[in-house]
């Protein structure tokens, strides 16, 4: 991580997930996920597994593989005893273990089917494997500050690579050339990569939530919608604006953009730590549905964004019952696609508070922009 190794950091968080172990009722648990073993531990190779005792005194291991000996020295946090396996990760388990009896425990979201039966084999008879689901995303899902400053440092840069290709226009650009631009510029402002391939959609393309940008050029007066967001020392940002390519837009365009603002700004505000996922989704539902478009916006208002895209929380009508806490972080991103004809979508992150959002994605105004 180039914001170096943070041992304070780490150890609150391995005291973090030994509390959520002890509730789960399991004595070690094996962490074999690229990325929360890069939270857990600082580590950001690609062959590495931490096994965690639940008892405060119990040890802490990592294990990796030659090829990230030296790597792993500078980057896993001190807590943990570190130590290169010759042969397979999972081989060294059983030494490490002990004969037990215990209850050892796996991220059953985490774990491939090949994984787990490697895991029953390494560990032995005295083991038992327990499937604990969650354990990271709940411990992810809400941020220290230190990665809420990363996330926001993320959104500021994406936002400005934006605006330095919107003054170059959107005219007569193909949506490739225009995603291509803002990945390139990203890139050389110090993002690690784009947090999701760039959408950038025109006209009846973006009534697809998903559109992929196509070799075609952009022409006048259409809405263009841009979902885009840049990587920044592991941590994703997320955003999107819609824009119009000249005054000459439809009523109906206009409409459904002004529908999509109001509806946007009404669930943002109403995000703060108290309220449920399904609840802040339904106040840009209720909104969209009293203007007859509630068949049009077809997907949820909003997920968690950290190390991943799209983590936890979900704000969206098949969210569960948690409430929003404090040091969350999610999108809000409301939108109308009306098939064969045009789509809008606005997207901001925010940070939950106890009083309501913090506006990360600052950098670009909502009122509709005409670029041309
Ligand atoms: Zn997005
Ligand atoms: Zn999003």
């Amino acid at each position: 991580m180039s914001a170096g190794r943070d041992d304070t950091a780490i150890a609150g968080r391995v005291e973090r997930l030994r509390s959520a172990l002890a509730e789960a009722g399991v004595d070690v648990l094996l962490v074999d996920d690229e990325i929360d073993l890069r939270y857990l531990t600082g580590f950001t190779g690609s062959s590495g597994m931490a096994l965690v005792r639940a008892d405060a005194d119990g040890p802490l291991h990592f294990l990796t593989d030659f090829r990230y000996t030296a790597q792993s020295e500078a980057e896993v946090g001190e807590v943990f005893a570190r130590q290169t396996v010759s042969g397979e990760l999972y081989e060294a388990l059983g030494g490490l273990l002990g004969p037990g009896p215990g209850r050892l425990g796996f991220d059953e979201a985490k774990l491939t089917v090949r994984g787990h039966s490697r895991l029953e084999g390494a560990a032995g008879e005295g083991w038992e494997l327990i499937r604990c689901k969650g354990l990271f995303e709940s411990l992810r899902s809400v941020k220290e500050p230190a990665e809420i400053a990363l996330i926001a440092a993320a959104c500021r840069l994406a936002d400005e690579a934006l605006r330095e290709t919107l003054e170059e226009g959107l005219l007569r650009r193909t949506e490739r050339q225009v995603a291509f631009e803002l990945e390139t510029r990203m890139r050389r402002m110090g993002a690690e990569a784009p947090s999701f391939p760039s959408i950038v959609a025109f006209g009846e393309h973006g009534a697809l939530p998903h559109a992929q940008p196509r070799d075609v050029e952009i022409p006048p007066d259409v809405l263009v919608t841009i979902d885009w967001g840049a990587v920044l020392d592991g941590y994703c940002s997320d955003c999107t604006r819609t824009y119009a390519t000249g005054e000459a837009i439809s009523d109906r365009a206009r409409e459904v953009y002004a529908l999509v603002l109001a509806a946007q700004e009404a669930s943002l505000a109403a995000v703060r730590s108290g309220p449920n996922g399904r609840e802040v989704d339904a106040v840009a539902r209720d909104i969209i549905a009293a203007a007859g478009e509630g068949a049009n916006f077809g997907h949820g208002l909003g997920h968690g964004v950290g190390m991943e895209v799209h983590e936890a929380p979900r704000l969206s009508r098949t969210a569960g019952d948690e409430r929003l806490v404090e040091g969350n972080i999610v999108t809000v991103e409301p939108g109308v696609y009306l098939p064969g004809m045009l789509g809008v979508r606005i997207e901001d992150l925010v940070v939950v508070r106890s009083d309501g959002p913090e506006v990360l994605t600052t950098g670009l105004g909502k009122t509709l922009t005409v670029t041309a």
